[in-house]
């Protein structure tokens, strides 16, 4: 006697799919959660269009936006830290960087035009080491200043720092707090207008140098703007923070900003005041 072996099932052949979605094609708001399509995202300059929830900007995003046709004349493009103090992982981790972002560090500076107007920008990218200052940002800005002082072009520094000075480089990047507020200084006696658009983050050395420097100083909503972070205040003091607590708009209710604006509206506005301050000097 036998037993008639069953057959095994054989699952149906998978239908190849011939749509393929890219992973990073749905994005989830982290302030009202709703799934967004990435280009559509994009096409909006990475606000939200439900709620207005502005999304982390990368430095060439950023100048895209502002500028007619980009950065066309790049500023220091071939700047790159020395590592100065042989800090352990410091090169291994801006090659990787340099790999993953296409940035030899944290800051982009050149040449471009807001509606025809010639201008100087200077633009951090968050993605590299939190966007913080080492001897190469510093170095990038006061040339960016420099540039900006012999042609008398106006300066526009767009800034996403979260770490201030980089620990990397230890008091290196603590010296450009005075290069880069030099920088300012230079142009300051020339009369050539500079303006801030802190996103966000805008903290530590950053903050506390060239960045609250600005002739006007734009904030985009909700970012956090300050020195220390709210934790840290919060420990030291032992007390519980307001609501809002270093946000751009708890900083423009204390006078640490002087205008909040929409990113979808900076460019405009940006004219609008370039404008206002070059009348006459024209
Ligand atoms: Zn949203």
């Amino acid at each position: 006697m036998f037993f008639r072996r069953k057959k095994k099932k054989v699952p149906p052949p998978k239908k190849k799919s011939r749509i393929s979605i890219p992973d990073d094609f749905w994005v989830k708001c982290p302030s009202c959660g709703s799934i967004l399509p990435n280009p559509d995202l994009t096409a909006n300059a990475k606000v939200c269009p439900k709620c207005g929830y502005h999304f982390r900007i990368g430095a060439y995003e950023y100048a895209n936006l502002l500028f007619d046709e980009g950065i066309e004349k790049e500023i220091g493009a071939n700047l790159v830290s020395a590592d100065p103090l042989n800090f352990p992982g410091y090169k291994d981790k801006m090659r990787k960087y340099e790999r993953l972002y296409g940035l030899k560090d944290s800051s982009v500076a050149g040449i471009g035009h807001i509606f025809g107007r010639k201008v100087v920008g200077f633009f951090t990218d968050f993605a590299f080491l939190g966007g913080s200052m080492g001897s190469v940002f510093g170095e990038k800005f006061y040339r960016a200043a420099r540039e900006s002082r012999r042609k008398r072009v106006p300066l526009i520094a767009v800034l996403f720092s979260g770490g201030g000075a980089r620990m990397h480089e230890g008091i290196f990047s603590l010296m450009q707090m005075v290069k880069t507020t030099v920088g300012v200084i230079q142009l300051e006696e020339r009369g050539v207008p500079y303006i801030t658009v802190l996103g966000d983050p805008t903290m530590g050395g950053v903050m506390a140098s060239f960045a609250a420097l600005g002739d006007v100083i734009i904030a985009e909503p909700n970012a956090l703007i300050g020195f220390a972070g709210p934790r840290v205040i919060k420990q030291t003091i032992g007390q519980d923070l307001p609501p809002g607590f270093q946000r751009s708009e708890f900083q423009l209710e204390h006078g640490q900003v002087d205008l909040v604006v929409d990113r979808r509206e900076m460019k405009r506005t940006i004219a609008r005041l370039l404008d206002m301050m070059t009348a006459g000097i024209r």
